[in-house]
């Protein structure tokens, strides 16, 4: 495995059989046939140096953060706070500028509690995408409900696409905030989300991205992107479930007052009053997830080792293989055809319904989701009740392409 340190890595410059075998689940069989994981948009599997890093803690340093003066406590908290550089680094922001949680899930939660609750008043306007995950559009509807703002929606053309022309109109002088995903986990588009928050930032508009589907597949600099707050999970970058961050402008987290109360977030308490802790740990209530953070922290320096822009030339190649291939079978709709997008492809197939293709897939060893993905709204401007949807990772494989596509071909006759 190589990666150049000037940021020109080439998906050839990589040996992926080397890198799929950093990965023991999938080495596993299901149902007697060799494991295909396609599900990675949803969560993705782990290399051996990040259960590893976790192993390690539980087993040499376990202790709680920022409260013990003995050894294992300021070793537990080095490693908890050496995650954060990492991540930092990761992603081009300064390590104070970034809260460790629990999820994107959260991390937008808290958002919409500690930013905008305090802040929105009845007549503003929330914008968002019709392409947002529910995590990007329910928690504006309790602020919503709360302040009387109001949920603007910025459509989507049919082929997957961001109507850009649409969206600009939409900034109006109400809006107050622009909460968009990076790239859509059911279609797959990428969003130009560096010219949308110039454009925003033009009006005045704060920004928030998510970036639970971007992180794992391409180079991410909120500093490039100009966001005000960028959301992610660890768990769909290889790192542990119960892991996420959000990254915001230091500005806009001095001013936020705290979602949780709790230990770690405060300097002072007494029944009179409670001085709270500067940010992040103002927003870091209560014991984290030590361990997982250090695992995320591993999965870090591994997506580096193989370098971001390797991962998203070895993708491309194998999303063109992936869609190429689910072109030629017939009945086959796939739901999602922006210009850019990512290793992710939504679909039906003709008489089959989205749940009966994925069981029947499971039974040839090969996962995919199927369902509504957290996108009702979405679902619905394409009129349809579910899909499949089959994601691609760096680790995967061109013969588990062909091994999906041969089952697809074995499903189809049998539902046919
Ligand atoms: N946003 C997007 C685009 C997602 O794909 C997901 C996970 N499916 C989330 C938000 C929520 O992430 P989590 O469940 O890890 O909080």
């Amino acid at each position: 495995m190589s990666a150049r340190p000037d940021g020109i890595d080439a998906a050839a410059d990589v040996d992926w059989t080397r890198v799929r075998a950093d990965f023991p689940l999938l080495q596993r069989q299901v149902h007697g046939k060799p494991l295909v994981y396609l599900d990675s948009a949803n969560t993705a599997q782990k290399p051996g140096a990040v259960i590893e890093a976790v192993d390690r803690f539980y087993r040499q340093h376990n202790a709680n953060v920022s409260r013990a003066v003995h050894q294992l406590g300021s070793e537990a908290t080095e490693a908890y706070e050496a995650a954060r550089r990492k991540l930092a680094g990761f992603i081009n922001a300064r390590p104070d500028e970034l809260v460790l949680c629990s999820g994107t899930t959260f991390a937008i939660n808290l958002v919409a509690y500690s930013w905008a609750l305090p802040r929105l008043k009845a007549g503003d306007v929330i914008l968002v995408s019709r392409m947002e995950h529910h995590a990007n559009i329910v928690p504006w509807q309790l602020v919503a409900e709360r302040t009387g703002a109001i949920i603007r929606v910025a459509e989507i053309t049919p082929d997957g696409s961001l109507d850009l022309e649409a969206l600009h109109k939409a900034m109006t002088p109400e809006v107050k905030l622009l909460a968009i995903t990076q790239v859509s986990n059911l279609l797959g588009t990428v969003n130009p989300v560096r010219e949308i928050c110039r454009e925003a930032r033009r009006r005045g508009i704060a920004t928030l991205v998510d970036g639970s589907q971007a992180m794992p597949h391409r180079p991410v600099d909120v500093t490039a992107i100009g966001c005000d707050f960028y959301a992610f999970t660890g768990h769909k970058m290889c790192g542990p479930t119960g892991t996420g961050v959000l990254w915001a402008r230091r500005e806009h987290l001095e001013a936020m007052p705290p979602f949780l109360g709790g230990g770690e977030m405060i300097r002072e308490v007494s029944f009179e009053g409670t001085v709270f802790n500067d940010p992040p740990h103002r927003f870091e209530a209560g014991t984290p997830n030590i361990a997982g953070f250090v695992g995320l922290g591993a999965a870090v320096d591994y997506l580096q080792g193989i370098g971001m822009a390797a991962i998203e030339a070895r993708e491309a190649e194998l999303l063109a293989h992936l869609t190429e291939e689910m072109d030629r079978i017939e009945g086959l709709r796939i739901i999602g055809r922006a210009p850019e997008k990512a290793a992710v492809v939504s679909f039906l197939v003709e008489g089959a319904h989205a749940h009966d293709l994925a069981t029947l897939l499971d039974l040839e060893g090969v996962a995919v989701r199927s369902g509504q993905h957290c996108a009702h709204p979405l679902l619905q401007f394409y009129g349809v009740a579910a899909t499949c949807r089959a994601s691609l990772a760096f680790y995967n494989t061109h013969e588990e392409i062909d091994a999906f596509i041969a089952g697809l071909h074995k499903v189809r006759t049998l539902l046919g």
